[in-house]
């Protein structure tokens, strides 16, 4: 985050004196103290300073960096997962190519007949079904798909720095978001390079 100018003034201020009291601050900036009040917040909530009662303030020690990297490793998949789309594995690679357009997305999960995550299908697996095929009518995506035990899945309360972490390692676009229930996973959503790509915009936005 940026600061403004009064914001970097408080901070000086703080680590020379510290521990010192809002009123205190307030006389050297020759203000009075309501009008620091919201700055004094904001330093406090986005970590630079320390408010302990009856004591004052108190310089954390943190630089912008590192508390950015505090906020990053905090945010959880839940707060940025997009709606997963699913097919059946019965359906055609025709089919599943029409899904992918139309919904337009790059990954397609596929589930069996109890709705359970059993296969992922990338866009170029379905280009790489598509080579010397004469019917994608007549080919089920099942035959195709990367299928479970190899799916690599996260859940709802995973770190989102964990999960980027793994696209990278393991070279994939995207990972279901997945509820265990008593047989098998429930796909509830998705995690793609995308959604990286919007928590990361969004941090320069001070949104959060
Ligand atoms: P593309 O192949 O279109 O570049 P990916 O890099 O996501 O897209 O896919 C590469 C391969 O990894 C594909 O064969 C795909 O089926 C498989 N794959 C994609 N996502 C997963 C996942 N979450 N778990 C396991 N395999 C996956």
């Amino acid at each position: 985050m940026e600061l403004s100018k009064r914001q970097e003034e408080i901070i000086e201020i703080v680590k020379a004196n510290a521990p010192i009291t809002g009123e205190h601050i307030a006389e050297k900036l020759h203000l009075a103290r309501a009008t620091l009040r919201p700055d004094l917040a904001i330093l406090t909530m986005a970590g630079f300073l320390d408010a302990r009662p009856r004591v004052g303030y108190f310089f954390t020690g943190k630089t912008g960096s590192e508390l950015l990297t505090e906020k990053i490793k905090q945010f959880k998949v839940y707060e940025y997962q997009s709606i997963p789309i699913v097919v059946k594995e019965s359906v055609s690679v025709y089919e599943a190519i029409s899904t992918m357009f139309l919904e337009d997305v790059g990954t397609l999960f596929v589930v069996d007949d109890k709705s359970h995550l059993c296969g992922v299908l990338s866009r170029k697996d379905l280009l790489r079904a598509t080579i010397g095929q004469k019917d994608l009518n007549q080919i089920p995506v099942h035959i195709i798909m990367t299928r479970m035990p190899n799916i690599t899945i996260c859940r709802k309360e995973d770190l989102l720095i964990d999960v980027a972490k793994i696209l990278i390692e393991k070279q994939i676009d995207g990972v279901p978001v997945v509820k265990d229930t008593q047989d098998g996973f429930e796909v509830i959503g998705r995690v793609t390079k995308t959604t990286i790509t919007k928590a990361f915009v969004e941090l320069t936005m001070d949104k959060r």
